[in-house]
């Protein structure tokens, strides 16, 4: 994989390792989930199945939750990109002549970008103001046409519902059906983020009709919907953000945030970036995985991290998204590992065209596994 991506990647990864990040490897919560729960399998089936299947209807949740936002009287703003969104809260703020905003920065607002922009329009980022403050909402609940807020300081909880002005923007796919699911969803994700047991500072708002128009709401698609066409996919869209898959990930704890240049890091990241962003910017996060599996033990959506990054990495190849060089040591191994013959060929061969193949592409030198000098069938034979 020769893009610039990809180099500049390997180089951050290479400093990383050298920096040898202090990450916290520390992920047991068996004592907590017990607490919790009877079966903490059966609770992360029961959320996983649960967010898929709104995930799967995610149309029909935005139409029944733009009804009943709307009908207090509110209207929600969508955008499909972020040069729209951006576009809108310029216009918004120029409206109603608001030069200061209280930004909270939470994962999809840093995903924006949003603090840089304003900045850059001369909209003055003040952590003091109640005039206009920009909050991300956990979820959108459809029945009730209410936001799901989770705030990380009392002080936060106080800015947000002072505010004269309250800009919520929200990702697509962070939408539910009805009140009663959040407890469960809460308890999963508190469990895996902090090790604890309940979200402390929550609340649920619906806002009032005839409130002066001082809440809008932008919803965002931002990439989801290339996520969504993709059948398999779509469960990527369930992860709940709990960065449990990173804490077991061998490789996320060498080298940590940093080379993926990105809000999202870590085993999700790799899944999803390359249909946020480019696939050509973005296809080589597909490839720095061992599919060791770890992940997809932890992940309390029961997301299959691993068989996504497969797919992933079939769908590159398909779409010849790889460079020749690569498409051709896929071809090349694909036709030894497939065929009994050639796997029972003499060592020689094998360490050979592992040489070819795979050494000279080594990032980081290190010796190649040692070949058996007898396959499975063969010592088999030989009982
Ligand atoms: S993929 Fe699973 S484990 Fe990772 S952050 Fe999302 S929900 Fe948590």
């Amino acid at each position: 994989m020769e893009t610039n991506e990809y180099k500049f990647f390997i180089s951050d990864c290479k400093k990383a390792i050298e920096k040898n990040n202090d990450i916290d490897v520390s992920f047991n919560i068996d004592d907590i989930s017990l607490k919790n729960f009877k079966s903490y399998s059966y609770a992360k089936k029961k959320a996983a199945n649960l967010r898929q299947k709104y995930i799967n209807n995610i149309d029909e949740l935005l139409v029944l939750f733009d009804k009943n936002f709307s009908e207090k009287g509110n209207e929600i703003n969508w955008a499909i990109e972020y040069d729209t969104l951006i576009e809108d809260i310029l216009k918004l703020l120029r409206e109603k002549k608001i030069k200061e905003v209280n930004i909270f920065e939470n994962k999809f607002v840093e995903e924006l970008g949003l603090v840089k922009n304003l900045k850059q329009e001369d909209i003055n980022i003040s952590s003091e103001s109640k005039k206009c403050v920009i909050f991300e909402p956990k979820y959108a609940i459809s029945q009730t046409g209410s936001l799901f807020l989770d705030f990380k300081s009392a002080l936060e909880m106080d800015f947000v519902m002072e505010a004269e002005l309250k800009i919520f923007i929200l990702p697509i796919n962070n939408i539910l059906k009805s009140i009663e699911d959040i407890e469960l969803l809460s308890q999963l994700y508190s469990i895996n983020k902090n090790k604890t047991d309940y979200l402390s500072l929550t609340t649920i708002y619906t806002p009032k009709i005839n409130n002066e128009n001082n809440v809008e709401l932008f919803i965002v698609d931002n990439g989801r919907t290339n996520l969504l066409e993709l059948k398999e996919h779509r469960k990527a869209l369930t992860c709940i953000d709990c960065d449990a898959c990173k804490k077991v990930c061998p490789i996320y704890l060498m080298i940590g945030d940093e080379p993926y240049n990105n809000v999202f890091s870590g085993p999700i990241a790799n899944v999803i970036l390359p249909f946020l962003e480019t696939v050509d910017g973005c296809k080589h996060l597909s490839f720095n995985c061992i599919l060791c599996g770890n992940c997809v033990k932890v992940c309390p959506m029961n997301i299959p991290i691993t068989d996504l990054i497969i797919a992933n990495r079939n769908i590159f190849f398909e779409n010849r998204n790889m460079d020749f060089n690569e498409r051709y040591k896929v071809k090349v191994l694909k036709k030894y590992l497939i065929d009994r013959k050639k796997l029972s060929n003499k060592i020689w061969k094998k360490e050979l065209l592992m040489k070819f193949l795979v050494k000279r592409k080594l990032t980081i030198p290190r010796p190649l596994p040692v070949f058996s000098k007898s396959t499975f069938s063969q010592i088999k034979s030989q009982k």
